[in-house]
């Protein structure tokens, strides 16, 4: 979690200054036909970065019939050859890869090593899309009556919508749109608002690694072009990830429109810490997943089940930690924790730890509040004596909080762990094997550690959040991905 590099940021960034962005569409950059405009802060100091337009229907009509007219063509190219391009993109990618992760630390707040890590993970996307030629494959069985065989061929879908969160502003845009793209499909992307700098950065580098235009298209904006987008009949399907409400609204209404949907929501994670657990290593991992990217990550742990005996001895040590995190500026080699997203999005938080204390909580341990007060800072905290029942253990804060409760069992532990309507991760500590099984087998959630705090499956498993942190059927990543950004077609053939 800690910045090692200590290089300066330079003084000119690759989009600068507080112009207002333009749309991607058919190849080209355009206005918003929209009046209306959000502003972009730097969320470390409060400073205007840009102005992203909120572009309505008609950006998101003409988008989209780019994006019509230009997948006949597209599908048509040979999947080696869109793999091509895909490689390409990932060159590109992989060779500015830093300026890709100081634009996140700039427009999102994460620190140069948490940025570098996300944009690690999207190269990483974008490889496993490279590989189409193989995982497009279908499957052929001879003879399944006399003379007769069967074939079963995967073809594009469509038109993709990828309708993305601001808490990663690379590595999600890059979960969906290069294999979306490399499976024959054109797509749309609609970033979030308040982080539309790297997005913009992508598109630009997209159509330099050779894609068509009207293949991948970026229109910015916020809900009104969303539900333009989920309107749409030229959508054919929509891959989303964000909070937990609007997951269930993108889930019904493109469902409603007949699209096909996929839709990653909210979380709420569980670290369970047994007696045994080696706390000299479980401790730096579980502040690492409660306090890295300020607590907003959706794999971030929030609740900590500290199963007795030792509870106390953990909670000494994860206060001992906490009050040793540095918050501030994201581009201070110093800082361990960065601001949070926006000022309305520090109130929430900083109101959570108010309510948890009204509730009967006790704050155990606060880090040091940064000097800087122009930035959207919260102070790491600690909860102790949390119950089970209490909103602050039910509920997503997204934001650098941990809550510990207190199991007298692993049974105890599993059970309040499965008691959360999210089920997106959970994690164990422990040395014991046997444990760390019945923990594996019987937790209800997608993704899980064995003494690693932050599960995040590599590009080519799966995403698999499970419960409330999930709408749909086939996941983001991997093979349910190709899954989703393909229909399959089984051949019946006798020749006479
Ligand atoms: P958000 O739901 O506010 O926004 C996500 C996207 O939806 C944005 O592009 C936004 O413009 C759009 N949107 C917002 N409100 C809308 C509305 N009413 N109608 C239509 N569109 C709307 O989410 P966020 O705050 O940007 O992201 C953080 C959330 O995302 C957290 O809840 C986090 O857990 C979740 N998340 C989940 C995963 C996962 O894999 N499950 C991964 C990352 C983030």
């Amino acid at each position: 979690m800690k910045t090692s590099d200590a290089s300066r940021f330079p003084e000119t960034w690759a989009v600068s200054g507080a112009e207002t962005l333009e749309n991607y569409i058919d190849g080209s950059w355009v206005r918003s036909t929209a009046t209306g405009h959000l502003d972009v802060p730097d969320p470390s100091s409060g400073k205007l970065l840009a102005r992203v337009p909120r572009s309505g229907a008609s950006d998101v009509d003409t988008a989209v019939r780019a994006a019509r007219r230009a997948f006949p063509l597209w599908r048509e190219v040979p999947v080696a050859e869109r793999a091509r391009r895909v490689l390409a993109l990932r060159n590109l990618l992989e060779a500015r890869s830093e300026e890709l992760a100081r634009s996140v630390v700039r427009e999102n707040g994460k620190t140069l090593e948490e940025a570098r890590g996300s944009v690690r993970r999207g190269v990483e996307a974008t490889e496993f899309a490279a590989s189409a030629p193989t995982t497009l494959q279908g499957s052929f069985l001879e003879d399944v009556s006399p003379g007769v065989d069967t074939t079963l061929l995967r073809q594009p879908v469509g038109v993709v919508a990828g309708i993305t969160p601001f808490n990663f502003p690379v590595m999600i845009p890059l979960w969906m749109a290069p294999l979306a793209l490399v499976c024959g499909n054109c797509f749309i992307l609609k970033p979030s608002e308040r982080v539309p700098l790297s997005a913009t950065l992508l598109a630009r580098w997209v159509g330099e690694a050779g894609f068509p235009a009207g293949t991948f298209n970026l229109v910015h904006g916020d809900a009104a072009a969303v539900d333009a987008l989920l309107a749409h009949p030229g959508v054919d399907a929509v891959s989303f990830v964000g909070s937990a409400p609007t997951a269930r609204h993108i889930y019904t209404t493109a469902a409603a429109h007949g699209k096909r949907v996929q839709a990653l929501a909210g979380a709420k994670n569980h670290l369970i810490v047994m007696p045994d657990a080696d706390l000299d290593r479980s401790v730096p991992a579980i502040v690492s997943s409660a306090f890295g990217q300020s607590g907003e990550r959706c794999l971030s742990g929030s609740v900590v089940v500290a199963v007795e005996p030792g509870a106390d001895r953990l909670v000494a040590r994860l206060a001992e930690a906490i009050s040793q995190l540095t918050t501030g500026p994201a581009s201070d080699p110093r800082t361990n924790v960065g601001p949070v997203i926006r000022s309305d999005h520090r109130e929430r938080v900083l109101r959570w730890i108010r309510d948890g204390e009204a509730m009967g909580a006790k704050v155990v341990a606060r880090g040091p509040v940064p000097p800087d007060a122009d930035g959207y800072y919260v102070p790491p905290v600690l909860f102790d004596q949390v119950r089970p029942e209490m909103a602050i253990a039910q509920e997503e804060i997204f934001g650098p909080v941990l809550s510990v409760i207190r199991a007298s069992s692993l049974d105890e532990a599993i059970e309040v762990a499965n008691r959360s309507r999210f089920g997106n991760a959970a994690a164990i500590f422990t040395r014991d094997g046997r444990a760390a099984r019945t923990f594996t087998h019987r937790i209800e959630a997608g993704m899980l550690g064995v003494n690693i705090g932050v599960p995040a499956p590599a590009a080519y498993f799966p995403f698999v959040g499970w419960k409330g942190s999930f709408y749909g059927d086939l996941h983001a990543t991997g093979r349910d991905a190709v899954d989703f950004y393909t229909r399959k077609k089984v051949v019946t053939t006798r020749w006479f």
